[in-house]
């Protein structure tokens, strides 16, 4: 099934659902375009204890607003915006002021509020707004199509990434396969790339070819690229996240009707349905969880979409990846694993997996049926959580013989196979090469029994 990606706010908290959000959720994320990087390091720690992957999605490259106080301005208003750490009421946050020139338009609130450049003296540009809008700190701020070469990483969020061990760490404004590269020097969580710009789309090949997924992230390239071509580039990068057998996150605006009401339009529940039949692994919810009325709820209605759309997605992305991936023994592998849980008499499989290579090569099938990831990695088992319809779980040791066996036992004895049950188990066995599946064995476990004794 879908996974739910769902964003930290201190509400939850305060209405108490902090505990049953976060359980019912696969990752949790935390915003630090949103934090100070003390507070970024508090929430880390707060929600540690859930067990769930953590996800830190970082302030990057992007422009932000900041300002002490509201500024509530009527359409036709001007409103004048200081350079950083100028002594202006408004400043922004990266010095984009020898860049703009007069005429040009920036858009706040992932594009609801444009306003246009009057004129720019001595480190202030007085814009003009073109709506009604309410100035706060911490807004985003976009330019169409215009990329500034701002560093992938601020200090602020080297500091938050070197202090805490998220399992996975959201690059915002992902521009190049070096942006992942520079990431990596002060962490070790996966790097999720997000695609939220031009340069983004324009290099998608290399970076998917460095990252370790990707999140298409709605919000700011909507505004940053014209937006009716996102849903194309949604199901792009999708596909080709697939074809890598790396996970995909379809993220903003998936529920936004739900921040102030208890149930979804239908198009939003449309707007789900059609990022799972393209063959995402995840959605996130932002506004829905950290500052919505209903986040409960919306994690369950993303849930409830998800279960009921699953047995009709697997066919629809199959003829993509068949044509694409068979250039190794492990993709044929692979491939042939997908053709034997295809047949209606398969009701699980088992990977036995070290690196969680071979988790990635089936979920990217996006096969209706539960796919057992046992791993002896405590990070590799929080890593697999991301991964469509994967149920990552801990093994204390991985044995050198019998592993097939084994594991069934292990499985029986959890609960997590049936006696009645038809499996399919792989692995990698007799190996220590990375990335290698090796074994397929089907198995109906009644008749397996007889032969489990060690
Ligand atoms: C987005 O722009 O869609 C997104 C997920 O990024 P952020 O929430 O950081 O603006």
């Amino acid at each position: 099934m879908v996974k739910v990606v769902s964003t930290y706010g201190p509400m939850l908290e305060q209405k108490g659902l902090l505990e049953s959000v976060c359980t019912e959720s696969d990752v949790l994320r935390i915003n630090i375009s949103h934090t100070t990087i003390e507070q970024g390091i508090h929430q880390y720690n707060l929600l540690r204890k859930f067990g769930k992957p953590i996800m830190i999605d970082t302030c990057g490259p992007e422009v932000r607003i900041r300002t002490k106080e509201k500024f509530l301005l009527k359409k036709g208003q001007h409103i004048k915006i200081g350079r950083p750490n100028s002594s202006a009421k408004i400043c922004l946050d990266q010095d984009i002021y020898p860049h703009m020139k007069a005429g040009e338009m920036i858009y706040f609130d992932d594009g609801m509020v444009a306003v246009s450049l009057v004129s720019k003296s001595k480190g202030l540009m007085e814009f003009r707004t073109h709506e009604d809008v309410e100035i706060r700190d911490h807004m985003g701020v976009n330019m169409k199509g215009r990329s500034f070469n701002f560093p992938a990483l601020r200090k602020f969020d080297i500091s938050v990434l070197r202090s805490t061990a998220p399992t996975f760490v959201a690059l915002s404004f992902t521009r190049t396969a070096a942006d992942i590269k520079e990431a990596r020097r002060h962490t070790d969580a996966k790097i999720i790339a997000k695609i939220e710009n031009w340069d983004g789309v324009k290099n998608i090949g290399s970076i998917m070819d460095e990252a370790d997924g990707v999140m298409i992230a709605r919000g700011d390239l909507g505004v940053e690229v014209p937006a009716e071509e996102v849903p194309i580039i949604q199901k792009e990068i999708i596909e080709l996240a697939n074809n890598h057998a790396k996970p995909s996150i379809v993220a903003t605006q998936v529920l936004y009707s739900m921040v102030e009401h208890p149930v979804p339009t239908r198009a939003e529940v449309s707007d789900i349905a059609n990022a799972v039949l393209d063959g995402t692994d995840a959605i996130l919810l932002s506004n829905e969880t950290a500052v919505g009325k209903y986040p409960l709820q919306a994690v369950r209605e993303v849930k409830k979409v998800g279960k009921r759309i699953a047995s009709h997605v697997c066919t629809k992305i199959q003829g993509n990846l068949h044509i694409k991936s068979l250039d190794t023994a492990s993709e044929i592998l692979s491939n042939t694993i997908y053709s034997i849980a295809s047949k209606r008499e398969i009701d699980k499989i088992v990977v036995i997996t070290r690196s969680g290579y071979n988790a990635h090569m089936l979920s990217r099938f996006k096969l209706p049926k539960p796919l057992l990831a046992i791993t002896t990695e405590e990070k590799v088992a929080l890593e697999l959580n991301l991964l469509y319809n994967v149920t990552p779980v801990k093994w204390e040791a991985l044995p050198k013989k019998n592993v097939v066996p084994r594991a069934a036992l292990f499985c029986l004895e959890h609960g997590l196979i049936d006696e009645t049950d038809t499996v399919v188990f792989t692995a990698a066995v007799r190996t220590q090469k990375k990335d290698i599946m090796n074994l397929i064995e089907v198995h109906d476990m009644k008749d397996m029994l007889q032969y489990l004794e060690f």
